[in-house]
């Protein structure tokens, strides 16, 4: 039997590389080798136990530029093609699948979260799931996915040009939203509790980074925020976003917690807010990406800041997943 190297998460803490037997391709799928893995907030809390429902042992990896192996004849995917993955395999009848919203299936299956995923030699996926990278590099193909979840919550908003917007957190998923609404048109401000992961947010998507003294005086003494997004993962930051939404404006929830938030019902109406959940992606989602990094409008070599082999990232992973300073992107390189 061949077997190919696996960096598995057998447990809260630990990360090893394994030997596995290569995937049997099921049918409608396609054998593909990943070449790029991103890794990103899901990971590191995956690695650190802080996942809510995820089970061990786990192969993560969702963030994937993969190389085609074979592919069924009907998919037309060459052998040897680079493909960016989507990663949220989806039942295809439920009511969400049939109403052409995949992202958030009843059954969501989320490659590296719900099943083992791409920080592996070879990797079984649906055809359906792969998009040809057609002319994008394996760097760039890497990080489409996490874009595409800002993609995603600015479609979701429908932010047009002139709309006056406010992302709360500037990691990556802040910096993607940031991103996006500024290529919709919109007049973006981005805050975060790191000044200096606003600046670097800032000056890569053409935000301006904002105080929240000056996010305050713009709600309280102005007219507020047409749109805004929170993308902090932070209870109390999520339940303040409320106060910045200008009346008859919008928010939306990108980033997902465990626990319940509040609101005070008064201010919600007074203001007829519209409050949007975003969840994940779709496959529109990764074509507009797409479409913008090969416009030139997105600067790749500034996302991807940290690199490691498979081998390597047994030892780099805890080191990111605790030291944040300067890091964007880490990608896991197999070549
Ligand atoms: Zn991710
Ligand atoms: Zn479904």
């Amino acid at each position: 039997m061949q077997l190919v190297d696996a960096l598995l998460c057998s447990e809260p803490g630990k990360l090893e590389i394994v030997r596995r037997p290569i995937p049997q391709p099921e049918s409608g799928h396609a054998l593909v080798r990943p070449r790029r893995v991103g890794i990103c907030g899901t990971d590191y809390h995956i690695f650190e136990g802080k996942h809510p429902y995820l089970q061990y042992p786990r192969v993560m990896g969702h963030e994937l530029a993969v190389e085609v192996i074979e592919a069924p004849g009907s998919s037309g995917l060459a052998q040897g093609e680079i493909c960016v993955v989507n990663p949220y395999l989806s039942c295809g009848h439920c009511v969400a699948c049939r109403a052409g919203k995949p992202n958030c299936c009843v059954h969501i299956s989320v490659l590296g979260v719900h099943q083992d995923g791409g920080m592996a030699g070879i990797l079984s996926v649906p055809a359906d799931n792969l998009i040809p990278a057609d002319g994008l590099t394996v760097d760039e193909c890497a990080t489409v996915e996490f874009l595409s979840i800002g993609a995603h919550a600015v479609r979701r908003a429908a932010v047009t040009s002139g709309d006056r917007v406010l992302v709360v957190g500037a990691g990556p998923i802040g910096l993607s939203v940031a991103l996006f609404a500024r290529l919709a048109g919109a007049d973006v401000a981005v805050f975060d509790t790191d000044p200096e992961r606003a600046a670097a947010a800032g000056s890569i998507t053409e935000a301006h980074p904002i105080s929240l003294a000056g996010a305050f005086a713009q709600s309280s003494g102005g007219d507020g925020f047409d749109v805004v997004f929170d993308a902090t993962g932070n209870q109390q930051a999520m339940e303040r976003g409320f106060d910045f939404v200008a009346h008859g404006g919008r928010y939306v929830l990108v980033s997902v917690i465990k626990d319940s938030i509040t609101f005070r019902d008064p201010d919600f109406h007074r203001k007829e807010m519209t409050l949007f959940g975003s969840r994940n992606a779709t496959s529109e989602d990764f074509t507009r990406v797409m479409a913008a990094i090969r416009g030139g409008h997105v600067d790749v070599a500034r996302l991807i800041t940290h690199r490691a082999s498979l081998e390597d990232a047994v030892a780099n992973i805890p080191i990111w997943a605790a030291e944040k300073s300067g890091l964007i992107k880490a990608l896991i390189e197999i070549d």
